[in-house]
């Protein structure tokens, strides 16, 4: 079966009344969907903005909770109502980058402290040092930019950075939410192909949502088209995109 499965996926939000006693009123943010994500295939997930693609995904990591439906992972329950442990498990399986990498990214922090904190948070044994290093290189940095801070970097850097942070454990599906919304022509081309490179070397499953059709025609084989809270249209992307 598929990896990622949601089945009649709702999430409704309730708006604070604006009068005192005044009724409440709900906004339906995701409404029923249905999706499947096969091993080692792309999907892109289109759709205007508050079409509901960000409530999806997280829905779909374990990140909140669905008014109604489920979620499986490789054929477990993994809603985020789910015990501890199969969330714990679900972490595991998946990485996430979002759009703003200087959000993401704890100025704090060295970059290899930012980078290894999942093999920590994972409890992932074995030489965790040079995993970063390794993964570092992967995400075509430098090794020895562990022992720096994100305020050096430019945000493409950070971008590779927040990537590097999302594939340090070997996860089995990426998922990008705008991965590459806030970054310049350049170096949004730049990062599309690295993880096109990543994907085909390590064969991840990717769910990537975005706003631009380029880069979903680019990385995806499938598209979800999301609009007022429900998957439109779905379908392999030369289909779904090429229409007339
Ligand atoms: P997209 O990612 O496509 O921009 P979202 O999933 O962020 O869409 O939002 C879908 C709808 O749900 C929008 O109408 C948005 O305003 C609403 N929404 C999202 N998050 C919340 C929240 N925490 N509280 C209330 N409404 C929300
Ligand atoms: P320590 O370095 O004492 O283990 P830190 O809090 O500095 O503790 O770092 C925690 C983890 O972050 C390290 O075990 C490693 O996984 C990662 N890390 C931190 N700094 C580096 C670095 N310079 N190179 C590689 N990994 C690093």
């Amino acid at each position: 079966g598929p990896l990622l499965t949601g089945r009649g996926l709702t999430r409704r939000y309730t708006n604070p009344g604006r009068a005192p006693f005044a009724p409440k009123t709900f906004t339906t943010a995701l409404d029923d969907a249905d999706i499947d994500v096969r091993e080692g295939t792309a999907v892109g997930v289109i759709g205007e903005s508050g079409s509901g693609k960000s409530t999806l995904v997280r829905l779909l990591l374990g990140l909140d909770s669905p008014t109604a439906g489920t979620v499986t992972f490789d054929g477990k329950d993994v809603d985020a109502a789910a015990s501890a442990r199969s969330l714990h498990w679900l972490r595991r399986q998946t990485g996430i980058v979002f759009q703003d990498p200087y959000a993401s990214l704890d100025p704090r922090m060295s970059i290899g402290r930012i980078v290894g904190e999942p093999l920590w948070a994972l409890g992932i044994d074995g030489d965790r040092r040079a995993r970063v290093r390794e993964v570092l290189e992967d995400v075509g940095l430098e090794a020895d930019m562990a022992e720096r801070y994100p305020h050096e970097f430019s945000g493409g850097q950070r971008q590779r950075i927040a990537l590097a942070r999302a594939l340090v454990h070997r996860p089995r599906l990426l998922v990008g939410d705008e991965p590459l919304s806030a970054l310049d022509v350049t170096v949004r081309a730049q990062i599309l192909e690295l993880i096109s490179d990543l994907r085909a070397r390590d064969g991840l499953t990717l769910l990537m949502v975005s706003h631009d059709i380029g880069v979903v025609q680019n990385l995806c084989d499938e598209v979800i088209v999301m609009k007022d809270g429900r998957i439109v249209e779905e379908g392999p992307t030369e289909k779904v995109l090429l229409q007339p």
